[in-house]
């Protein structure tokens, strides 16, 4: 059924960058057949998933939207990929994104860009939104997105589907190719809470390839996730009045009200808490996101990893007295990137470099340091944040393409979470007039996802 679907919308959706519909066919008759031999079946037997093009699949193309691994096929499946194989689910395909993942559109992707199915001249949202679309597009019941500083929540908010960026270390990303390795983590992205749960059963837990991923139990996130608020499982929510800022559309302004007034019918103690560093997230966020960045891409240069230009004779006065090797590289950078990635390689290798870091790269993690602090003061209080996702609906292609500052300005409400390492969970809470889905965002302490989960489910 999915397939048939995929058949008839994706033409005019372009949610994949690969799919190879016998594969999945094959899987799903594997699946069939274990049943039917009374096998022990994985908990997600038989479940499509859609995986953003950025997590390494074994022999099938994983180009992270870009033409630098246009013709990348890894030799290892990323551990989420193989923890979905041992449980069962079947996978539909690879999804599109911008380009390594960065931008909020998915317009920075090499191969085009995926449109919204709620109103296809509009962006689905990104860098996950391939994943989005897909399953707001019903192509998939589940895919994996990545987020580093939004790109499950805002897409997620934008296609009208849940979407959950897990506290940094919950879930492996050995696999994953890097963006800003601090930052990025691997999410659910779903039709349900509960869905989320499920998959994020399936996904978390220490990994000895990443040691980054914390060796802490994983609980089971379904569980008590339907628990009414009372006196035995109380619930503390926070309202931010630092998010209330001009660019806010009063739409989903209205929206987060709504459901703080939804909190408070279902006996929760609201509660006002401040997180006053949130307006300059943003510009810590554009620093040390593009300093990782420098430093992972640097790799891709065309010698062992990715594109290797056809020509690399001098292009420019001076080019003949380079080494044929680093004009190779440069060939090969400059024809392999898009204009978004090279823009964060120059500003990530500016603020690292010599004489800059200081005032620059050092200075915004200062800053990342007093936003957790906020995070840490404010969950003192409550045990969730509620507030927007993102300042607006799904905007139209190509809106923002020309302003990229107009773009990194609507990630202001997901990247404090990412600086922080604590998990947040996009929400569908109503449509507007002209039918674009509105998200709500939660906030929640490190590792504290049950909570997280079981208050998203309270608004469902
Ligand atoms: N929009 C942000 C960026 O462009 C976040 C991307 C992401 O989370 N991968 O960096």
């Amino acid at each position: 059924a999915h397939l048939d679907r995929i058949e008839r919308f994706e033409p005019s959706i372009h949610a994949f960058l690969h799919r190879d519909p016998e594969a999945t066919l094959a899987q799903a008759r594997a699946i069939d057949q274990a049943r039917a031999a009374g096998e022990p079946l994985g908990r997600l037997a038989g479940v499509p998933i859609a995986l953003k093009d950025v997590l390494c699949t074994r022999g099938v193309p994983t180009t992270c939207g870009s033409r630098m691994l246009a013709n990348y096929r890894p030799p290892f499946d990323a551990t989420v990929v193989r923890k979905l194989n041992e449980a069962g689910a079947v996978i539909v395909g690879k999804v599109n994104m911008d380009e390594f993942a960065m931008g909020s559109s998915t317009e920075n992707s090499h191969f085009g860009p995926t449109h919204n199915p709620w109103d296809l001249e509009r962006t689905p949202g990104g860098s996950s939104g391939g994943s989005a679309a897909a399953v707001a597009a019903g192509f998939a019941p589940l895919a994996l997105g990545t987020d580093t500083g939004g790109s499950i929540r805002q897409p997620a908010a934008f296609c009208g589907i849940v979407g959950l960026k897990p506290s940094y270390g919950r879930v492996s990303r050995f696999g994953l190719v890097a963006f800003a390795s601090s930052l990025d983590q691997i999410g659910p992205m779903s039709r349900s809470v509960a869905d989320a749960a499920l998959l994020l059963n399936v996904i978390a837990g220490a990994d000895p390839r990443d040691a980054t991923c914390v060796d802490r139990p994983v609980p089971d996130y379904l569980a008590g996730l339907n628990d009414p608020i009372g006196p035995d499982r109380p619930l503390k929510v926070g309202y931010v009045p630092e998010f209330l800022t001009d660019g806010l559309d009063d739409r989903i302004k209205t929206a987060v009200d709504q459901a703080l007034q939804t909190y408070r019918e279902l006996g929760a103690e609201i509660r006002e808490v401040h997180l006053p560093h949130t307006r300059i997230g943003i510009a810590a966020y554009y620093i040390v996101a593009p300093c990782e960045a420098s430093s992972n891409l640097a790799r891709y240069d065309g010698t062992i990893f990715g594109h290797r230009a056809a020509d690399w004779s001098p292009a420019s006065p001076g080019e003949e007295e380079l080494s044929p090797t680093v004009r190779m590289m440069m060939a090969s950078r400059a024809e392999g990137f898009g204009a978004e990635v090279k823009r964060r390689i120059m500003l990530g290798t500016f603020a690292l470099s010599a004489g800059y870091a200081d005032q620059y790269y050092n200075k915004a993690l200062k800053v990342r340091r007093l936003i957790r602090q906020d995070f840490d003061q404010a969950f003192e209080q409550v045990d969730v944040i509620v507030g927007p996702t993102t300042p607006t609906p799904a905007f139209r292609l190509g809106e923002k393409t020309d302003d990229p500052l107009a773009m990194y300005l609507s990630d202001v409400y997901t990247i404090t979470a990412n600086l922080a390492g604590i998990p947040g969970l996009s929400l569908p809470f109503g449509l507007t007039t002209e039918r674009l889905p509105i998200g709500v965002q939660l906030l929640a302490k490190p590792f504290d996802e049950p909570t997280l989960l079981r208050a998203a489910a309270l608004l469902e």
